[in-house]
């Protein structure tokens, strides 16, 4: 299970300092330290560890006193409050266009995710939100890309824009929208091509699929279980593409949680779904404070 190390690590860290009737300034000192070394074992950024000790000790010293809470669960709310922010606090929502329809732009390394998370993505718009979707093919260079997107529309019923492989990608994302609007689909998913790693081809292509079809989010999807790296890859994409979210997928496996405590302090950009398997009803809304809970207990 995800987080499953940090989760134990915080919870019997947590424990010691439940009960408490008074929080000493060393009981702080001690909590934070095993605090620090959990999270970074976790494998979550260093900065983004030192910046929330240092904004939990401030709080955790100097905080109010509540009636209904003894000082040392106090201290564990603060603990819980502050990792919730750091995931993004909110729940974030996906954007709906004043005109439909809403365009979504699909980028992510080969691997990660995307054309599965693409479906997920069509499934959750009709079966949550009532929507008309439509799937488009654009990832061009792995021709098991297309078919794959295909077969998961039919088990979706959902239509699949495609123009094979010899197509010119920015071509497909323009006659896609067309089509899309001719036929009133209020969401369009543009499934683009991956890469084994970044580099300025696969840039360049998405800025021009982003110029013609100007989407209203460009959600990158991440695999959590890649950690720091899932970090640095939004990092670059976030950078050339100004990213409106992050979908990070495997989150059902046994990622230590790096990625998901990282991503939004280092690209400021939320998390907005949580991929939980590979069937096409395993995404969720990606819930900082439900997420907090999960790992304090
Ligand atoms: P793409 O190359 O980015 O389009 O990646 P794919 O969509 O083909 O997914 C790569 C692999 O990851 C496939 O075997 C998927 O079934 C799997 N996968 C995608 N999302 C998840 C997820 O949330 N959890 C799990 N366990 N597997 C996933």
């Amino acid at each position: 299970m995800a987080f499953e190390g940090l989760a134990e690590r915080l919870q019997s860290t947590m424990k010691k300092i439940t009960g408490k009737g008074k929080v000493s300034e060393q009981d702080v000192k001690e909590m934070t330290r095993e605090v620090r070394l959990a999270l970074l074992e976790a494998d979550v950024n260093f900065k983004v560890v030192k910046d929330l000790i240092k904004r939990i000790k401030e709080r955790a010293v100097g905080q109010e006193v509540m009636e209904s809470l003894t000082p040392g669960q106090q201290v564990i709310k603060v603990v819980k409050e502050e990792l919730s922010d750091l995931m993004g606090g909110e729940q974030s929502k996906i954007a709906v266009a004043d005109r439909p329809p809403t365009v979504i732009m699909m980028a992510g390394l080969q691997g990660a995710g995307k054309t599965t998370t693409s479906g997920k993505l069509a499934n959750h718009l009709r079966k949550k939100h009532n929507r008309s979707p439509l799937l488009v093919a654009a990832d061009v260079y792995r021709p098991a890309a297309i078919d794959q997107l295909e077969t998961v529309g039919q088990q979706l019923d959902v239509p699949v824009f495609s123009k094979g492989t010899d197509a010119n990608p920015v071509d497909i994302a323009r006659d896609a929208l067309e089509q899309a609007k001719e036929e009133h689909h209020d969401y369009v998913i543009i499934d683009t091509a991956g890469r084994l790693h970044v580099d300025g081809d696969l840039m360049a292509e998405l800025e021009q699929i982003k110029a013609v079809v100007d989407p209203d989010e460009i959600f990158l999807v991440v695999d959590a279980m890649t950690g720091q790296d899932a970090v640095n890859v939004a990092e670059s994409f976030n950078e050339q593409l100004e990213l409106s979210g992050v979908v990070l997928t495997k989150l059902d496996g046994d990622t230590r949680g790096g990625a998901a405590l990282s991503i939004k302090a280092v690209t400021g950009k939320p998390i907005k779904f949580a991929g939980m398997g590979e069937k096409l009803d395993q995404l969720e809304p990606f819930r900082p404070e439900s997420m907090a809970s999960r790992i304090l207990g």
